[in-house]
């Protein structure tokens, strides 16, 4: 097998080698070298995640484009990874890796990448999980695209520092949000096509009223509302603006370490619990610690080892 590049290389080596990258983290999953690999970029996780979710036509697609204009034109490095659901019966992601954004093939510091779903609705699959973790050392700017039908958000929660929820006006969406507990989820929150004017206020101060206030209590952050057209760019800035300022807070507050910390025991029991069920849990409860996880190692030190017991003939 060859040799793993550095974090380093990859960073130095553009689309090709973060694409090639990509695919080894598939292909050679649970193998030691990637599970080091991957959790010295849990280590380096210097750039901030956001998740993008929302039903489908609200016009995720067309913001994250726009996301991407102006994060270049600050002169930010930035990934996309859209997770795509419809491609789990076929095996593969079905945009392909162009997807529907019009990125700059010439422009170095875009990348984009689509990915099969776990499922239907849209959920993580591991190797999601595990791109997100490398693409976060390597660029500046990670933007994870994900529909929003059920599971989705809650994945997400799981994988980025910030989750941006899009509500279409004239839904009536923030209502369904909220039956189905998902207005606790967001950080921040876009109203998009706001061109379309009466109809994206009013949806504006129903998703206001329908925010958790208690969640806001807990945590001190007050979940901004922006009202976005990323056609004709209005509230555009005001909306990567509550973005920033969400990952400031979390530097500020110093929630971004035990967030990301929480999200990879998550990650590491739900891995362990879907492979080996609550007898394997037991065995993660020990081994975690509050201040270093390194899911992808211990996980795969766990998985030897379950394995290898599960496999014994049983003495009699
Ligand atoms: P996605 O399915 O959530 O990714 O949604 P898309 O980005 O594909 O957009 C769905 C539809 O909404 C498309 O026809 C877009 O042209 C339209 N759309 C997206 N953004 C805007 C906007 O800011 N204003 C208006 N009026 N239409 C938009």
């Amino acid at each position: 097998m060859r040799p793993l590049p550095s974090l380093d290389d990859i960073r130095k080596g553009g689309k090709l080698a973060l694409s090639r990258m990509l695919t080894r983290l598939e292909t050679e999953a649970e193998t030691a070298e990637v599970a080091g690999f991957l959790d010295e970029a849990c280590t380096n996780g210097a750039g901030l995640v956001l998740g993008l979710t929302g039903p489908p036509g609200v016009g995720k697609s067309t913001l994250t484009d726009a996301l991407i204009r102006n994060y270049r034109s600050s002169g930010l490095s930035v990934a996309v990874l859209a997770i795509d659901p419809s491609s789990q019966f076929t095996g593969g992601a079905l945009l392909g890796d162009r997807t529907r954004l019009q990125t700059d093939p010439d422009d170095a510091a875009v990348f984009v990448r689509s990915m099969a779903a776990r499922d239907r609705l849209g959920g993580l699959s591991d190797h999601a999980i595990a791109a997100i973790a490398m693409l976060r050392a390597v660029v500046d700017r990670v933007i994870v695209e994900s529909v929003g039908i059920g599971q989705s958000e809650g994945d997400l929660v799981q994988a980025c520092d910030t989750l941006l929820l899009c509500i279409q006006p004239g839904s009536g969406d923030s209502l369904q949000f909220m039956k189905a507990g998902i207005m606790e989820l967001p950080d921040v929150v876009a109203v998009t096509k706001a061109d379309m004017g009466a109809s994206a206020r009013r949806a504006a101060s129903d998703v206001a009223g329908a925010l958790s206030l208690s969640r806001q209590m807990q945590t001190g952050w007050r979940v901004p509302v922006c009202e976005v057209s990323a056609r004709t760019g209005q509230g555009l800035d005001d909306l990567v603006a509550a973005v920033s300022d969400h990952g400031e807070f979390m530097d500020r507050t110093g929630a971004l370490v035990p967030k990301r910390l929480r999200q990879q025991g998550h990650w590491l029991r739900d891995m362990v619990r879907t492979r080996f069920g609550t007898a394997g849990l037991e065995t993660v409860v020990k081994q975690l610690s509050e201040t270093s996880v390194q899911p992808f190692g211990t996980y795969r030190r766990i998985a030897l080892e379950l394995s290898a017991r599960l496999e014994r003939p049983a003495a009699d």
